[in-house]
């Protein structure tokens, strides 16, 4: 059974999703069949994660075996930075659609506040490596992003990696037709975003926490949270895992988790999550563990004008 919060849509939301990004073809499709099997009705999924069609492949298997109907999914995508214009969200909607095979997507989210120069590759850079941007401004996106609701094309739409500089204004916005129903942030407990988490919660934002494993094989400078003594601590007294762990903390605290995996043995330890309870005071020494540290930094982008990480939140 999954467990739900509510958006300000009035739509329902899974607290536990599975993630997509680095989900190989050949891999993705197994393991979304894999995680609907094991209860999972929550898939993260975006364009430039590449693997959309296969994603939608192992959607329709399990929607074709009669194990799920498409009403009983929340599927999640998000518009690539090239697709700000406002002339080109439509499109980009409709090309995620199609590889996905659906006709609708419960929520569409801007991936980053920031736009890139539109065309055909994803990653447009300059002579120093920086991104090329686009001059759009993110409200004339946010209003193709409402045209979408009105056309049915998504049920709900919302953000990622905005700061709250960023959701201000947003909210601020002249003639908002309808506000973000959810941002996607990092969160994991090295990086715990309680600023910015309360911030959304207190404007009715659902705040969905990415790398919420703080991603085991990335490489970087700080350690490997599912080490991390005191996690597993924490867990050995559950008789759970470390990863077990690092979602209930976010789950206990009213968001959203999508981890990721392709091994179907982890993506059902990461589902077994709604049963055991977090003490004040592990959710208080879990959050102690914070090192403000982030894997997502998105270097390339630093010199762009609405880069979301030099705000304090
Ligand atoms: P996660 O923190 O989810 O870590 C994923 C890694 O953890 C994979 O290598 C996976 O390996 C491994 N893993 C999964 N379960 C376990 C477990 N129980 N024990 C040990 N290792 C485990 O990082 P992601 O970066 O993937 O974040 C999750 C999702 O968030 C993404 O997939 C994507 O959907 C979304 N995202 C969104 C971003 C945005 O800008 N909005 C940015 C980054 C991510 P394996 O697959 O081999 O099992």
């Amino acid at each position: 059974m999954a467990v739900y919060m509510r958006l300000g849509t009035a739509a329902r939301m899974p607290l536990l999703g599975l993630g997509t990004w680095k989900s190989p073809p050949g891999k993705v499709e197994g393991a979304v069949m894999a995680a609907i099997d094991a209860g999972y009705r929550h898939f993260d999924c975006a364009y430039v994660y590449q693997n959309e069609n296969e994603v939608g492949e192992g959607i329709q298997q399990k929607i074709q075996e009669g194990v799920v109907k498409r009403e009983d999914l929340f599927v999640v995508s998000k518009l690539w930075c090239t697709f700000h214009d406002k002339p080109l969200v439509k499109g980009a909607c409709q090309k995620t659609l199609a590889a996905l095979k659906l006709d609708y997507l419960d929520l569409y989210l801007i991936h980053w506040p920031f736009g890139f120069k539109a065309g055909e590759e994803l990653f447009p850079t300059d002579d120093k490596g920086m991104s090329i941007p686009s001059n759009t401004d993110i409200l004339h996106t946010w209003e193709a992003m409402e045209e979408l609701v009105d056309a049915g094309l998504v049920k709900a739409i919302g953000i990622s990696n905005f700061n709250h500089e960023q959701i201000e204004r947003l909210l601020n916005k002249p003639g908002l037709k309808y506000k973000p129903a959810n941002n996607q942030i990092e969160c994991h407990p090295y990086l715990t975003q309680e600023k910015l988490i309360n911030y959304c919660q207190s404007k009715g934002i659902a705040v969905t926490a990415y790398c919420p494993l703080g991603r085991p094989d990335r490489e970087g400078s700080f350690g490997v949270l599912l080490d991390d003594p005191k996690i597993k601590e924490i867990a050995a007294k559950h008789n759970k895992t470390a990863a077990q762990v690092v979602l209930r903390f976010q789950i206990q605290r009213n968001v959203v988790v999508i981890p990721k995996s392709v091994t179907p043995q982890r993506i059902v330890e990461n589902s077994k999550v709604f049963d055991f309870e977090l003490t004040k005071e592990e959710m208080a020494t879990i959050l102690s563990l914070n090192r403000n540290c982030r894997i997502c930094e998105m270097i390339m982008c630093k010199t762009h004008k609405e880069y979301p990480f030099n705000a304090e939140y």
